[in-house]
């Protein structure tokens, strides 16, 4: 039987940067279903470092995280985790007041530049006339995820850590203070602390082990690339959302990518999109751009998973010693990686706490399992 100190179950961002960062001190497992690491959400994401999504303690974790990207750790590779693209929320007369919120907002973390239409459409030229308005992060992030996920596991393997793949865990028990985790092929592990970073799954692999769930929610995105405009300078395009929860769109190796920006709920899956949702993105590209999409390239989906109040949860479960959530990363898992990641070593290994802005009782999944008890 492999006997590590950690077991973390989730080859995502969220089990192998956790992983990484817990490998320092300890010896950690990773278990992940299927073949590849990243192969669910962490891998299908729109891999954007930006403000303009989740709530103030999204932001602050975010701000957090900011310095990881743009010089990560010496056992990650040369290879950079990502790249500037701005980022420019754009808005339509009718739409000004709900900019000026998200400005206030964002401004507390970012530097803002505030455009008129004539900088909105000489960042975008492709928005049509009605978008008058638009705030920029010329500071915007694109992530290599590739790179991100590659980067952390050679962080964990440097320190002696390890990762098995096509490692389902289908059995949890808590037996003389060890949990004995077995998987769908018979190999068992045992460790006195278990990270639950089993993303949409993660309430699921809670009852494997007897723990009460959170009552997480994993909801559906899609993306769809097409052609950009013959002669459309896709190196200086940003990243383009409407103010609402519409649209984005960016450069995506040499096309363009687009979301409806959809939240359809769903069970924890191998998501797929569904046709209904990818009419909408070229609709809406079609609505708001002057792009037209003759020809959709590729469509992906993957799930966002929510805790009940959008929160991430990272901490111990009132309810079963050594059981360790880390979950409910959204739709910012990634840009918020580094940090969780952080705290998640802070909590588990009794090192001082870092990030000054974010209260640990703010992580905590004791707020949420109380209402399923
Ligand atoms: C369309 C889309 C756009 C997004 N855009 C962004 C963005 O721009 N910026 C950003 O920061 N985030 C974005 N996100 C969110 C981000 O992708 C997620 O928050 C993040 O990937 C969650 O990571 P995770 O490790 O928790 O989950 P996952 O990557 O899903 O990893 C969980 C892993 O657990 C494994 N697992 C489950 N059950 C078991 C088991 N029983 N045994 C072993 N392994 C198990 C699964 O196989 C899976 O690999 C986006 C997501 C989507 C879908």
């Amino acid at each position: 039987m492999n006997t590590p100190d950690i077991l973390v179950i989730g080859g995502g961002i969220a089990g192998l940067s956790a992983a990484a960062a817990l490998s320092a001190q300890a010896r950690v497992t990773v278990l992940e279903a299927e073949e590849q690491i990243g192969y669910h959400s962490s891998g299908r994401s729109a891999t954007m470092v930006h403000y303009a999504l989740g709530d103030r303690l999204v932001r602050a974790l975010t701000l957090a995280s900011r310095p990881f990207f743009d010089n990560p750790p010496g056992e990650f590779s040369d290879v950079p985790l990502g790249h500037r693209m701005p980022v420019l929320v754009h808005a339509r007369e009718d739409e000004r007041e709900a900019l000026d919120r998200l400005d206030a907002e964002i401004s507390l973390f970012a530097r803002l530049d505030r455009l008129d239409a004539a900088g909105v459409h000489e960042l975008c030229p492709l928005l049509k006339p009605d978008a008058l308005y638009g705030i920029a992060d010329f500071n915007g992030t694109r992530l290599d995820p590739h790179a991100l996920l590659q980067g952390n596991l050679g962080q964990l393997r440097h320190a002696g850590g390890e990762l098995r793949t096509n490692a389902r865990v289908s059995r949890i028990e808590r037996q003389g203070g060890a949990w004995v985790v077995t998987t769908e092929q018979g190999d068992a592990f045992a460790a006195p602390l278990l990270v639950n970073a089993a993303g949409s799954w993660a309430d699921r692999v809670a009852a494997l082990a007897g723990v009460r769930p959170l009552g997480l929610e994993p909801k559906r995105r899609t993306i769809i690339t097409f052609d950009a405009p013959a002669g459309t300078d896709l190196d200086s395009l940003p990243f383009a959302k409407t103010i609402g929860d519409e649209l984005y769109f960016a450069p995506e190796s040499g096309r363009l990518f687009a979301s409806p920006m959809d939240e359809v709920p769903s069970d924890p899956c191998d998501a797929q999109p569904d046709e209904y949702e990818v009419a909408l993105a070229a609709y809406r590209m079609e609505e708001r751009t002057t792009v037209q999409v003759r020809q959709i390239h590729s469509k992906w989906a993957g799930l966002r998973t929510f805790t009940p109040d959008k929160h991430p949860a990272a901490g111990f479960a009132p309810d079963a010693e050594g059981f360790f959530w880390l979950a409910g990363q959204g739709g910012f898992g990634l840009q918020t990686s580094p940090a969780m990641a952080a705290i998640t070593a802070s909590l588990i290994l009794g090192q001082s706490w870092p990030i000054s802005d974010v209260a640990a009782e703010a992580l905590s999944p004791a707020r949420f399992t109380a209402q399923h008890a």
